[in-house]
């Protein structure tokens, strides 16, 4: 199983193919896999002690930052990331990023946001579109329309905790007027705007 796997100067962790959105853009429709990883598809999902028994067998100088980013939704296992941190905290001052839905509060019925503290240097957060009904259709998510708002509500919170919070959206998918109102939601809930690249 391809659990850890590099992105330019990055580690990645893919400990889950657990999603609550089936994305129409989402790249694990057409690929297997990202750059060198081979397929991020995994048979069953490695426990927290597999994981860091993969990480002790790395050298991690190598790397700029370790990324929970995989084919799934790293968020789903939340305690398990907090846990990996903790150990990476233990071993390296690598910065932790963690590229999430942000809708981790709806799927654990409970504010997650917390646990972020002093575990992640930063989050990567996608927000996709500027309407929530535009977000729904494009998302695919298990909650509806309403997920739109507790996306906001996730990343207002977070900011509390992570110093460095980014909302993304993928190049070529938005009209330079929705890009525009992407950036005054990003601006009114005090975070970083990116547009990422789009990837087939
Ligand atoms: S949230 Fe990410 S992993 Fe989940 S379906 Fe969308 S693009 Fe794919």
């Amino acid at each position: 199983m391809n659990v850890l796997y590099e992105v330019h100067n990055g580690l990645y962790i893919n400990f889950t193919n657990r999603c609550t959105c089936a994305c129409t853009f989402c790249i694990r429709q057409s690929r297997d896999h990202m750059d060198d990883s081979g397929s991020l598809w995994l048979e069953r999902e490695p426990s927290v002690d597999e994981v860091i028994a993969l990480l002790k067998e790395r050298d991690l100088s190598k790397y700029k930052e370790i990324v929970f980013c995989g084919y799934g939704e790293p968020s789903e296992r939340m305690e398990d990331a907090v846990e990996i941190c903790h150990y990476l905290r233990g071993v390296c001052d690598l910065p932790i990023r963690m590229n999430t839905n942000g809708l981790g509060n709806l799927s654990h019925r409970e504010d997650i946001t917390p646990q972020f503290k002093g575990n992640f240097d930063a989050v990567s957060i996608s927000l996709n579109t500027p309407d929530p009904v535009r977000y729904y259709e494009l998302t695919r998510n298990i909650f509806g329309i309403a997920a739109f708002s507790s996306l906001l509500d996730f990343t207002r919170r977070i900011k509390n905790y992570v110093p460095s919070v980014t909302m993304t959206t993928v190049s070529t998918t938005l009209s330079e007027q929705e890009e525009e109102q992407c950036r005054k939601i990003c601006e009114g809930l005090g975070v970083k705007y990116r547009i990422r690249e789009f990837q087939k």
